[in-house]
């Protein structure tokens, strides 16, 4: 037996073999991971001599892959996801057949056979001979999990025992992928039938290629010395070809690299950068891997900065990565781990050519603090493109914490900052008792050394509030931990239409159903699950400006405007009028917690300007019955069957029984039949704003000034929707579909033509055995332009009072125990039934007076900015009383001007002055000039969140300074100079500045 030594151990260094050793001697995952592993490659080389190897891999060769989206073509079920039940549905080789775990029907067969280019069957794509390859290849060289593949196992056994076997079979996997590798063209479900349109190679869509590739390099840089490396590629022997193991292998590193043929367009040839999403920083993850176990120098150089770049600009002050969606965050966190780790290894030995990754603050609240901070009763927040969060039950989600345990070992191990290694030491000591089960799933679990646990740190879930102030994410959380998440961010990549949408959490379960996205581009996601109207939102003018193909409307961010924190009461309001246009759009979200452990919501939801607003609500992703209470059906309007035919003004063709959208969705998230017109995919409907897919409609008149709806779930909830309706709302309910149309939703629209629009409803969650119910919602006279107030019976004897208005007024209520004066925009009371002041708030109010009781509030005073340290990202304001909840701060230009919201480490006021240091830091983003003439700045760093950076400041480091007039395109900036900057200087983006205004929240 001899000692594996790595080429350079870019990945895993020489001592991570001795790392692992120490795992497995210390821990029971690490000894059960180790020997799971040695079953599993031993199992392998018996099952698989390396001849069979190559017959089976090269029988790919000229044959399609699939991950077989279109389902089965008997039953027309989709195939199941799990990898389980996906394991037991393929044949062994030499069998390319699968058997459909549905109708057990098994193909290809006689009457559909496939030669391994598949075939067309009922105007549909199928592919089973594709899927086989795609699991077969998958499982040996690593796939669309992110999972590792055979290869990358036999590797690690190879690497902790020396023994040649296992480096001698990997390297004949290697070996014979490389030689069909060049010239695939990836799955073949995304294109038509029989395109030859590059997607990616063997299985591998586009991005994923990259994913692996960096496995592939790992494995190549410890098997680098194998003996057979120089002799002739028996794969390519076999398919006539000359070159040795080694040239093959390397032939495969170096194809389809700096670019992506079927993903988003990007080149990283001179260190380009173009966009910064995830698809071009795992093409630099892999540019890193190939250019250090190739000695690929400029490979090397520029992904170096282009890290340095990533971290700066796709992820922003508040530690969140641009794309819209937090899934993407995740998944993302993963990819730029590997990216410093790589940059680190690559810079090594260099002079100081980019700050070091894991220094990065920013980075380091990006992959371990936000995850822990953004979690919804456990549950990852599920806004955006990703999976349906159906999970019920408050744990918190075992995935993101193993993960966020993974990242939080790399900063442990390579960050040169003590203090960061602290915390990092910290989060491991409270993860790890509750993820120690999962760890030994990646090499790196095994390869890095896990510290003993010296303190005793315990995990809890994150109570209050969390608001990242610049990708405009608020989450509520009350006494009984139900949840609200509001979003007023601008609109990126994987966002959905979902501006001021609620994502309502109780009892572990997303009330609010977000439908979420499974496939790019399909007709569910284009065309209805992203849309507004999908979301517990207020649709404007029926989004009658959205063009073909657009997913959502171009938004650069609202505001958050206020925040309020008691045991009694969390609200928060936002406004976002820029969405549309408008002199008002905004909502404020409160959240009542019970005494049975339920809690009530409350919504106020106020536009000014529109022609038509849609208030749309839906509940529960199970099954689900509404009713309404308080209304009288109208007369059924012809052309009224989905909601695009309301109005009556377009006879549109899918607007009759049977041919709506929502009837018509099925597998693979496309239409069934696809009529006339209707593409498959990357198509929308004329209007493009998902009213098509709500069908069944029926119209009501209210009958009462409180309408309930009430949502009877299957699984035992209960949610009744309150609303306070004016005489001429239009109360419309509907069935929408799930993304495969596999089930139907009810959904209910209050439709308003009024100029000015003022929604109020109480939304109250229950469980069958929940005793308290709210009651008798009754509106109250006021005094006072454009206010609302109710009052509201629930339980126990308790009568809560509420009044909201848009603007600071006073407001004049009248109740039954006499006027209740609020000064300012929202207050609330709490009396019982002889009217007996038991709580209240002063939501956003300078004080409130109630029978003769006076009940001061908070002032919101402005403070000029005196001073700034960039360096403490601290800044300095007249002394004053500091709030004791001093968790935000807004910064703003003037005191008129929209401002920008900051997370506050620490805060304190002396004689002299106060001073407020944030924990966000102070650069929204930063580059390197390319040129700047006539007012147009060109820098190298591409800006993903330019869209929001209108009149932000341009800070060089050598003495340039503008203000930006406008992001024109990713890497172009029209500024007005202040002072003239230089070719090759870096400069920073900030929202701060002394003579700002800053202001609590
Ligand atoms: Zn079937
Ligand atoms: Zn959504």
């Amino acid at each position: 037996m001899e000692t594996p030594v790595p080429k350079l151990g870019f990945y895993f260094p020489q001592d991570s073999v001795a790392a692992a050793w120490l795992n497995i001697e210390t821990y029971e995952w690490a000894k059960h991971r180790f020997e799971k592993l040695q079953r599993i490659c031993n199992t392998f080389l018996a099952q698989y001599p390396d001849e069979k190897i190559y017959q089976c891999i090269l029988s790919m060769h000229s044959q399609t892959f699939a991950y077989g989206i279109s389902g089965c073509p008997y039953c027309r079920k989709s195939f199941p996801y799990s990898q389980e039940i996906q394991n037991r549905m393929f044949a062994p080789f030499p069998n390319k057949q699968l058997t459909c775990p549905n109708c057990s029907r098994t193909m290809p067969d006689e009457k559909l056979s496939d030669e391994g280019q598949g075939f067309m069957h009922d105007g549909m794509a199928y592919y089973p001979v594709g899927m086989w390859n795609f699991h077969t290849a998958g499982w040996l060289l690593g796939g669309v999990r992110d999972h590792e593949g055979m290869v990358t196992k036999l590797t690690y056994m190879y690497m902790l025992t020396g023994e040649q076997k296992y480096a001698c079979t990997a390297t004949a996997i290697l070996d014979a992928f490389a030689a069909i590798y060049p010239g695939t063209l990836g799955p073949r479900d995304f294109t038509p039938f029989d395109s030859k349109a590059e997607m990616g190679r063997l299985h591998l869509l586009t991005s994923i290629v990259y994913r692996i590739k960096v496995f592939l390099a790992q494995n190549y840089d410890w098997l680098y010395h194998f003996e057979d490396m120089e002799t002739p590629s028996p794969a390519l022997v076999l398919m006539g070809e000359p070159g040795t193991i080694r040239d093959n292998i390397e032939r495969m590193l170096h194809d389809y690299m700096l670019t992506e043929p079927g993903g988003p367009v990007y080149n990283l040839a001179d260190g380009n950068l173009t966009e910064l999403h995830n698809h071009e920083a795992d093409g630099v993850r892999a540019m890193l891997a190939v250019g250090l176990v190739t000695d690929k120098k400029e490979y090397c150089d520029w992904g170096i900065r282009a890290t340095d770049a990533f971290l700066s600009n796709a992820v922003g002050r508040d530690g969140m990565y641009f794309e819209g969606s937090y899934g993407y965050s995740m998944f993302t966190i993963t990819v730029f781990l590997d990216m410093a780790l790589l940059s680190m290894r690559a810079a090594s030995g260099e002079p100081q050519s980019a700050p070091h990754p894991f220094a990065n603050e920013r980075f380091f609240r990006f992959a371990v603090q936000n995850p822990m901070e953004m979690l919804c009763q456990g549950h990852l927040p599920c806004y955006g493109d990703w999976g349906a969060d159906r999970i019920c039950g408050q744990k918190p989600d075992i995935k993101a914490l193993t993960d966020t345990y993974r990242a939080a070992l790399h900063f442990y191990h390579f960050s040169p900052e003590i203090n960061i290694r602290k915390e990092a030491s910290n989060w491991l000591d409270r993860l790890y008792p509750l993820i120690c089960g999962q760890l030994g799933d990646k090499g790196m679990d095994l390869l890095l050394q896990h510290p003993s646990r010296t303190q005793s740190h315990s995990f809890s879930l994150p109570t209050g509030v969390t608001i990242a102030g610049q990708a405009g994410i608020g989450i509520l959380r009350d006494a009984n931990e139900t949840t609200a998440l509001m979003r007023i961010g601008a609109n990126h990549t994987h966002a959905h239409d979902d501006v001021l949408g609620l994502n309502y959490y109780a009892y572990g379960k997303e009330i609010s159903a977000d439908l979420g996205y499974g496939i790019y581009g399909s007709n569910s996601h284009f065309g209805w699950a992203a849309k507004s109207i999908a979301h517990n939102a207020v649709v404007v003018n029926e989004d009658n400006n959205m063009k073909k193909g657009q997913l959502y409307k171009s938004f650069a961010g609202g505001e958050f405007t206020f925040l309020y924190r008691s045991p009694t009461v969390t609200a928060y309001e936002g406004q976002a009028p820029a969405l549309y246009g408008l002199d008002a759009y905004q909502r404020m979200i409160a959240l009542v917690p019970l005494p049975d452990r339920s809690s009530y919501l409350i919504d106020f939801f106020y536009i000014r300007g529109a022609r038509t607003c849609d208030y749309s609500f839906r509940a529960f992703h199970e099954k689900s019955a509404l009713t309404l209470e308080g209304v009288r059906k109208t007369e059924k309007v012809k052309d009224s069957w989905t909601l695009a035919g309301v109005e009556g003004e377009a006879r549109f063709y899918f607007n009759q029984p049977g041919k709506s959208f929502g009837e018509r969705l099925t597998t693979g998230e496309t239409f069934s039949p696809l009529l006339k017109g209707e593409k498959a995919q990357y198509w929308t409907p004329v209007p493009n704003n998902g009213y098509g897919f709500i069908y069944d409609i029926c119209e009501y008149k209210p009958q009462l000034a409180c309408v309930k709806a009430r949502w009877q779930s299957t699984e035992g909830y209960e949610l009744i929707w309150h609303g306070l309706l004016d005489a001429d709302d239009r109360v419309i309910t509907g069935q929408c579909p799930n993304l495969e149309g596999t089930e139907h939703h009810p959904l209910l629209v209050i439709r308003s033509h009024r100029h000015v629009k003022q929604y109020a409803a109480l939304v109250h969650t229950t469980k069958k055995q929940n005793s308290l119910r709210v009651t008798h919602l009754q509106r109250l006279p006021v005094r006072g332009g454009e206010t609302i107030a109710f009052s509201a019976e629930v339980g126990d004897g308790q009568i809560d009072f509420w009044a909201y208005s848009p603007t600071e007024q006073t407001m004049l209520i009248r109740t039954r125990f006499g006027e209740w004066r609020v000064e300012g925009r929202c207050g609330f009371v709490r009396t019982d039934q002889t009217g007996k002041i038991l709580t209240h708030a002063c939501i956003h109010a300078t004080s409130m007076t109630f029978q003769g009781i006076k009940m001061p509030g908070k002032k919101s005073i402005w403070f000029p900015i005196k001073a700034i340290d960039h360096k403490k990202r601290a800044i300095r304001l007249d002394p004053h009383l500091i709030p004791d909840d001093a968790d935000f701060i807004r910064i703003a230009p003037s005191t008129d001007a929209p401002a920008a919201l900051y997370a506050v480490k620490e805060a304190y006021s002396r004689k002299d002055s106060a001073t407020v240091m944030l924990r966000d830091s102070f650069s929204l983003s930063k580059g390197i000039v390319a040129s700047c003439e006539k007012g147009m700045l060109r820098t190298q760093y591409p800006l993903p969140l330019g869209a929001a950076f209108q009149g932000k400041l341009i800070r060089g480091e050598r003495g340039g300074r503008g203000l930006v007039e406008e992001v024109s395109d990713l890497k172009s900036i029209r500024i007005r100079v202040l002072a003239p900057f230089s070719q090759g200087e870096a400069f920073d983006i900030t929202d701060i500045e002394e003579g700002y205004w800053a202001q609590w929240l």
